[in-house]
């Protein structure tokens, strides 16, 4: 027998907006043609793992007909758009910023009439929605498309739940008397590095770079997105990423490019910066008398296993109720446009299926993500998705003995540099090094406006609780009144933490 060839399949999902019967299908999917598990990725998009490649135009023909789309979720093109999921009605806040998701996924998806001809004929030639892609050149993109991926945020200052600065591109929303009158957009974000290119790549965050109207935005987009496209580096990918050429150039000369390219100086960014986050988990009234109920998932894997029945739970709750979800940038689902007479029940049935509720979960727990990693991501060095939950174990416990078991601390851990759960500006960052080996970065903080220092590079899984014991008990004992943790290490710095840790250590 000859080799079997599996992939993964990533659907793009703008905001993160996702109906019953979409949802449905993945999960059918997933069981089908799948590993029979199906992700909620950090980007608020479905991966589905392991597709044999002899079913793959079989299954991304069904998310196709779903209504759904496996376009540029992938690729050297703006990736899936991230926005603010929480389902609020009560202004227009919150539908305003997925209406701003949902413009810039369609104003940056690629036009060319490759995927629908690959992906989307069937066997006959017949053209299935073919019908929507007109054949024209690139208008954005041109012949060669991006230098490297590139990706879009958008969110509201008190609540960063979508890591803002992480992306290349972030839109700030602007509000005035509760309507969102503009953007200030944040340029330059972007997690991977390469370790053997230390000094050549790091990890950044997004910078201001203007204010837009909202009218003014998707332009000004567009200029930032071509300036990228004309002087990102093509010869090396290690170094295309846009935060590269701003390190290069400096944020000023940057804007002065993008303003050549809009056909009009900049405004400056106003002074608005990120306050909170909020990860949304538990019970809201969304403002229209009906409810939404945030249900962590622990890294975002939807599954059975033993007595926590995931998949089969959220599968019960949606054929029944059918309702609307959206996924959060922290692998979690939100259950939307809940009556008020089927709170109970609904909450019951994820309770029959191990599924826990929001007062059950330390916010460690809660404010943690993870990368697949081992054994689904062929870049993994080590493991993450895997591992993360028992070392969460582990940490509570610790955290309850020294009285701080409801500390917000948000932990990011991935299997290698790449940085794909965003590691290296929580408050605690651990990022796959070798076989078995992470590298602990610690300062950082939930909001994601600061980047972390590295504490210790190499440890050995088993030595991260006992690393971080003594720093807990230090934090305890010296924070400041509501100091974070992040904001406690940041204060000490690493050589402070690593003279405190050793002296405890050796009494
Ligand atoms: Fe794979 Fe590395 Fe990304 Fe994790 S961070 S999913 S190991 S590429």
């Amino acid at each position: 027998q000859g080799k079997v060839y599996s992939m993964m399949l990533r659907t793009r999902m703008p905001g993160g907006k996702v109906t019953a019967k979409q949802f449905l299908t993945e999960l059918d999917l997933c069981d089908q043609y799948g590993n029979g598990t199906l992700r909620v990725t950090t980007r608020q998009a479905f991966q589905l793992h392991e597709i044999p490649k002899k079913h793959m135009k079989t299954v991304v023909r069904a998310i196709n007909d779903s209504e759904l789309s496996t376009i540029s979720a992938c690729g050297d093109v703006n990736r899936n758009v991230i926005a603010c999921p929480a389902p609020f009605k009560n202004n227009s806040l919150f539908d305003d910023m997925q209406k701003m998701a949902d413009q810039l996924a369609d104003h940056f998806r690629p036009h060319s009439t490759a995927y629908c001809e690959i992906w989307l004929e069937d066997d006959e030639g017949g053209k299935t929605k073919i019908e929507e892609f007109k054949p024209v050149e690139e208008p954005i993109y041109g012949e060669r498309y991006l230098p490297r991926k590139f990706k879009m945020g958008v969110a509201l200052p008190d609540d960063n739940c979508i890591d803002l600065h992480a992306n290349d591109l972030g839109f700030l929303a602007i509000v005035e008397d509760e309507k969102i009158v503009g953007y200030n957009l944040l340029a330059g974000g972007g997690m991977g590095t390469t370790p053997s290119l230390k000094g050549k790549t790091f990890p950044a965050l997004a910078v201001p770079l203007c204010y837009a109207t909202v009218d003014e935005t998707i332009a000004v987009a567009e200029a930032v997105v071509k300036v990228q496209r004309d002087f990102g580096n093509r010869e090396d990918r290690k170094i295309a990423r846009m935060k590269y050429v701003i390190a290069d150039w400096g944020i000023e000369k940057f804007r002065e490019k993008v303003g050549e390219y809009y056909g009009k100086e900049l405004t400056l960014p106003l002074d608005v910066f990120v306050t909170d986050a909020d990860d949304h988990i538990g019970w809201y009234e969304q403002g229209d008398g009906k409810w939404f109920l945030g249900v962590n998932i622990e890294n975002g894997r939807i599954q059975d296993e033993g007595d926590l029945r995931i998949k089969t739970g959220l599968r019960t709750i949606l054929e029944k109720y059918r309702m609307d979800v959206r996924l959060t940038a922290l692998q979690a689902v939100l259950l939307c446009n809940i009556e008020e007479q089927d709170k109970a029940d609904i909450e019951q049935t994820l309770r029959d299926h191990g599924i826990k509720m929001a007062e059950e979960l330390s916010l460690l727990r809660r404010y943690s993500i993870a990368c697949p990693a081992l054994p689904t991501c062929g870049l993994a060095v080590t493991e993450s998705e895997r591992i993360l939950p028992a070392l969460i174990d582990s940490l509570e416990a610790e955290l309850e003995r020294v009285g701080l078991a409801d500390e917000k601390i948000a932990l990011h851990m991935t299997g290698c540099p790449n940085g794909c759960a965003r590691p290296y500006h929580p408050d605690i960052g651990l990022v796959g090094k070798a076989k078995g080996k992470y590298t602990l970065f610690l300062g950082g903080n939930v909001i994601g406006t600061r980047l972390a220092f590295i504490y210790k590079d190499m440890v050995p899984l088993e030595e991260i609780v006992p690393l971080c014991v003594p720093l807990f008990e230090y934090y305890a004992k010296d924070r400041t009144g509501a100091e974070s943790f992040g904001d406690f290490c940041n204060r000490k710095g690493a050589e402070d933490l690593e003279a405190y840790a050793e002296k405890a250590m050796a009494s």
